[in-house]
């Protein structure tokens, strides 16, 4: 279902309710901003809405306060770092609903830009309260979701606001949902799905949905373990999970079924401990000693699955392929990530671990699509309609029209 955008209403003088995910990580201690991605990535819509002269009040939830005040979760630090990157001033309120926020936000001027508190703070944000979605929307003329990493949520600022305002999709949310929806609907063949990361479980979702699209499906990292083992091979202390065999043999009858190459490692490179103080040797997955782990894919491997993709006109990428935290085990992620970083094709990266391994790399920006989205990436992979997106495509409420 297409989603209006930003484009598609009038925003000059309106005040704009900008639902955006600032939920950066944060120094242990200072206060300080680890990484500003998250606010990067929300610039455009941003300076869209300045450039046409709107009032913009931004939300967005911090960390996990449960629904209480966390003086180490406000969003001061934020909006200090918002006022940097725009070179304006971003006023940081101390509430997001009520009295104040109405005054100051009846007070702003045109172009003007205002950070509410952490949505989190209150205990109807999680629980998709009315009150609270009318507190929200009583500030604003309009609604903009930039949040998609958010979106998975069924939360007041995400669902609720959109029962009080015509809502539309800001610059972000709309580049996930059609580039993730892309892979989805109308993947150019042949398509690649490279799946890795630390455990079967997370992915099972995934792998369902993308099975019957895919020419060819890579298997690595921890959960490949599962996998091995499935086919009787002996993996040493390697996490297994036992509950996931039959699922696996399932998964692997549905790839034959659909003439999908599934692949899994031929060799490994394996350690008595996965933190890098041991030794470490490759070996064939036939001969995986008792006692130690598989940390990463092998060289052999590597040839094969960077061989596999070659001429793949999509490929979507999600889990690290090694322990790629540790540089003993970082090779198969960082081979994975060149050669797919080459490919004439649709290179899309998803999820947590991969989006900050392919930064750490230096080849982000040779990809056509880095998700943000963590875990609302995978929900969306998975084939789940995002509560947030669908509360976008099904708003019906009149928005000021362009003149
Ligand atoms: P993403 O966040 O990209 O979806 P996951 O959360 O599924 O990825 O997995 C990332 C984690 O998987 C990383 O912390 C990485 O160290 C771990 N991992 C990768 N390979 C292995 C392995 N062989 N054994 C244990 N953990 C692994
Ligand atoms: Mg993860």
């Amino acid at each position: 279902m297409p989603i209006k955008t930003v484009k598609d209403v009038d925003v000059t003088s309106k005040r704009v309710l900008l639902r955006v995910d600032f939920n950066v990580p944060m120094e242990k201690s200072g206060g300080g901003i680890r990484d500003d991605t998250r606010i990067r990535v929300c610039l455009p819509t941003i300076r869209y809405l300045l450039e046409h002269r709107a009032k913009i009040i931004c939300c967005s939830h911090l960390g996990r306060p449960k629904g209480k005040i966390d003086e180490t979760l406000r969003m001061a630090p934020v909006a200090k770092r918002l006022s940097e990157l725009l070179g304006q001033p971003v006023k940081s309120l101390k509430e997001c609903v009520g009295q104040e926020v109405e005054k100051t936000v009846s007070a702003m001027n045109d172009g003007d830009i205002v950070l509410l508190e952490n949505l989190r703070f209150y205990p109807g944000e999680e629980k998709n309260d009315s009150e609270f979605a009318r507190g929200l929307a009583k500030l604003a003329h309009v609604f903009v979701n930039d949040a998609f990493g958010a979106s998975h949520r069924a939360h007041a600022s995400v669902v609720g606001v959109t029962n009080y305002l015509p809502s539309v999709a800001g610059f972000l949310m709309e580049k996930e949902v059609t580039s993730l929806g892309g892979l989805l609907e109308k993947p150019e063949k042949p398509f690649a799905a490279v799946i890795g990361g630390a455990k079967v479980s997370d992915k099972l979702d995934v792998l369902d949905n993308i099975v019957p699209s895919v020419d060819v499906l890579i298997i690595g990292g921890g959960m490949s373990a599962t996998f091995l083992k499935s086919q009787g091979n002996r993996v040493g202390k390697s996490v297994v999970e036992d509950d996931k065999i039959q699922y696996v043999r399932d998964l692997s009858e549905q790839a034959k079924s659909h003439d999908v190459r599934l692949l899994l490692p031929a060799d490994v490179v394996v350690s008595p401990t996965l933190d890098g103080t041991s030794e470490t040797r490759t070996v064939s997955v036939k001969d995986i000693p008792d006692g130690w782990l598989i940390a990463d894919i092998g060289p052999q491997t590597i040839a094969d699955y960077t061989g596999a993709i070659k001429g793949c006109k999509t490929v979507f990428w999600n889990g690290p392929m090694g322990v790629f935290e540790v540089s003993q085990f970082a090779m198969g992620t960082r081979e994975v990530a060149s050669a797919i970083s080459k490919l004439d094709a649709v290179k899309v990266v998803g999820g947590g671990s991969t989006v900050e391994a392919v930064t750490k790399l230096g080849v982000a920006d040779q990809m056509t699509h880095v998700s943000t989205g963590g875990g609302a990436t995978l929900e969306f992979i998975s084939g789940k309609q995002l509560p947030g997106v669908k509360a976008l495509a099904e708003n019906k409420l009149e928005a000021p029209a362009i003149s």
